[in-house]
């Protein structure tokens, strides 16, 4: 079996991913700085696991990254790790070029020694894969969708930053021959997702009893993704994917914002109606567009599907209602980070 040295593995994405491959009998050393958006917590299935290393530490720290590299000799490196929140990029953009462009940089130069150092068949299987998003393309109107080669025009400084780093990547293929693979997907949602993105924040707000508040007129245009099915497309790139290339991971699932809402009261009112009967949808509140808000986003995946195989198992129906059932079943994990526990515990306890 091989061994994947995954960072960003206690966020959204990379814990879902983290949490199958080991489940799968994957070797994952597993490197997080454990920020607002790093969770132990769902990593605790893992807890006893000798197939999963936790190391507390950044990308950007070039000799804990080599020495994980030496001691572990990885088959792939997998970048999840990155600030993420396009609100947080609009307040503090410089945290998002420190781990997003200047991490992801000493990352690359680790992976591309560590590469070289290899021999024979490691050295011609070893791939470095990096998760990038679909929001680099920046905007679509009304009709057409994000191909692999579509201009890079980012709006926002988180995905600037993206941007800057899917060059980076770029670069160290084209000038260092490192073996690189791409991925931009589309928005994801699902289980152990941070309530401060918009589904898990309607989910808790419509379940507080609180408004919930939609930017603008709630007619942004999204291409959803069940993450299980990010988590497979990632699997299936690594294995398959030709080196250098990018792929475009989409759901088929464009959903207005204001529908994605309306979907997930509709279904708390039947899995769990308000005490006095009232619709969810009343605590539905319109507030100030987000600046630079993106119009529509939406993906031609039809690359990874040809070349690849590559389909979304979910629809988004299906997705929505396991999500919300997820977050229903596993109000603990979301008090805890409601709270404020899930850092101090952990982060106390030295992990
Ligand atoms: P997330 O914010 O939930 O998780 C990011 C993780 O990276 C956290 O655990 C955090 O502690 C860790 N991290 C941050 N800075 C670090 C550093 N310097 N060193 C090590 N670890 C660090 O993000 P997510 O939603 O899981 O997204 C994961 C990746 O997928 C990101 O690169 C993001 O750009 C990309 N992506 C996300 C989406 C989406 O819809 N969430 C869509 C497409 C692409």
């Amino acid at each position: 079996m091989p061994t994947w040295l995954v960072t960003g593995g206690a966020g959204f994405i990379g814990g879902n991913f983290v949490l199958r491959a080991v489940g799968d009998g994957i070797k994952v050393v597993n490197l997080d700085a454990l920020t607002y958006a790093g969770n132990r917590d769902t990593l605790a299935p893992l807890d006893d696991n000798p197939n999963h290393v936790f190391v507390h530490g950044d990308i950007g720290d070039r000799e804990l990254v080599a020495g994980l590299l030496a001691e572990h000799r990885p088959d792939a490196i997998v970048n999840f790790a990155a600030e993420s929140h396009v609100d947080r990029s609009i307040d503090g953009p410089a945290a998002f070029i420190q781990t997003n462009v200047v991490g992801t940089l000493a990352l690359l130069e680790c992976a591309r020694d560590y590469w070289k150092s290899l021999e024979g068949e490691a050295k011609e299987n070893f791939r470095f894969l990096h998760v990038s998003t679909d929001e680099v393309y920046g905007t679509l109107g009304d009709t057409g969708k994000f191909r692999e080669d579509t201009p890079y025009a980012p709006n926002s400084p988180y995905s600037a930053s993206k941007a800057a780093s899917d060059h980076l990547v770029r670069a160290f293929h084209h000038t260092y021959g490192l073996p690189v693979l791409t991925t931009n997907c589309s928005n994801n949602y699902g289980p152990y997702h941070f309530p401060e993105k918009l589904i898990p924040l309607v989910i808790a707000k419509a379940l507080a009893g609180e408004p919930l508040p939609v930017y603008g007129d709630g007619k942004q245009v999204r291409d959803w993704l069940f993450v299980t099915d990010h988590c497979e497309a990632i699997r299936t790139v690594l294995a398959g994917g030709r080196v250098g290339e990018t792929y475009n991971v989409g759901g088929n699932s464009e959903k207005q914002n204001i529908e994605v809402v309306k979907a997930i009261c509709a279904l708390l009112d039947q899995r769990r109606p308000r005490e006095d009967g009232a619709k969810r949808e009343s605590q539905i509140t319109y507030v100030a567009d987000r600046p630079g808000h993106d119009r529509r986003y939406a993906i031609d995946a039809s690359k990874l599907r040809d070349e690849l195989g590559w389909e979304p198992r979910y629809s988004f129906e299906r997705g929505i209602a396991e999500t919300i059932d997820w977050y229903l079943d596993n109000q603990a994990w979301v008090q805890r980070v409601l709270d404020g526990s899930y850092r101090l515990e952990r982060i106390g306890q030295g992990a």
